[in-house]
């Protein structure tokens, strides 16, 4: 139930495809992170970022090498637990419909208090009680109702709920307003001090306060360091 709880990350020999018949997008990669650790993670377009953290996820086909999260390889673990003990903050989010407070809380664990209180930390509040049902008001299919900004606030939300040890963030690209992207990365410096973090960094700028800073070419690390060594 508490897995896991040091938030440790072995990546070994990795190697990742979106589908049998399709090469690997990640090849042979390793990477250890330590709990608690900050991890940026660039890399050109294409360089295969946004495929590594779907592994993370079994999102793609493990084709080679494992990963471990606390010294457990997560092909042993059943796929609902795995998901719901990292949490994520896509690029793009796409919520589920059905209302605010399903998105934020799908199992119903917390008390409508504690929910307002993290959806006051994402900057939710003004928007939601500007809805008639507050808590209950309903979101579209995909979260159409609301921009992308507001749905990765709504990710962010559901992040602090659920406290998890790790946390994964797809950081907006320059298109998505850069206000939210500001608030994202103050609440997670304020509120995810003692969380592992991996962060799919567009702008320099966001993880220069990071322990590490890895740089991923074809499907591989070419560079990994503390980013004043890169
Ligand atoms: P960006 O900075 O543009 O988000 P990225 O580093 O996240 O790029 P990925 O999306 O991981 O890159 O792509 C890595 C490789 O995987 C690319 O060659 C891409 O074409 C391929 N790829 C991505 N998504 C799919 C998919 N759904 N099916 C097949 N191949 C895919
Ligand atoms: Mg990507």
């Amino acid at each position: 139930k508490d897995w896991p709880s040091d938030g440790v990350v072995n990546i070994e020999n990795l190697s990742l495809r979106y589908d049998e018949n399709l090469d690997n997008v990640i090849n042979n990669l390793s990477l250890s992170i330590k709990g608690g650790e900050k991890v940026g993670i660039c890399g050109r377009t294409g360089s295969g970022k946004s495929s590594l953290m779907l592994g993370l996820f079994r999102l793609i086909d493990i084709s080679g090498g494992n990963i471990k999260i606390d010294k457990k390889d997560i092909s042993d673990i059943p796929l609902r637990n795995l998901r719901s003990h990292l949490s994520i903050i896509p690029q793009d989010p796409v919520l589920f419909a059905g209302t605010v407070r399903f998105n934020v809380d799908p199992v119903e664990l917390y008390s409508d208090e504690t929910i307002w209180k993290a959806l006051d930390i994402a900057q939710l509040v003004p928007i939601i009680k500007n809805k008639a049902g507050l808590l209950d008001s309903p979101v579209a299919e995909g979260g159409e109702n609301f921009s992308a900004g507001q749905r990765q606030l709504f990710c962010l939300a559901r992040a602090l709920l659920r406290n998890s040890k790790i946390l994964i963030m797809d950081e907006a690209t320059a298109s998505v307003d850069m206000t939210t992207d500001k608030i994202v990365q103050r609440v997670v410096n304020q509120h995810f001090k003692d969380k592992t973090i991996l962060t799919i960094a567009h702008r320099v700028s966001s993880i220069l306060n990071y322990d590490t800073i890895v740089v991923l070419q074809n499907g591989n690390i070419v560079e990994a360091g503390p980013p004043s060594e890169l």
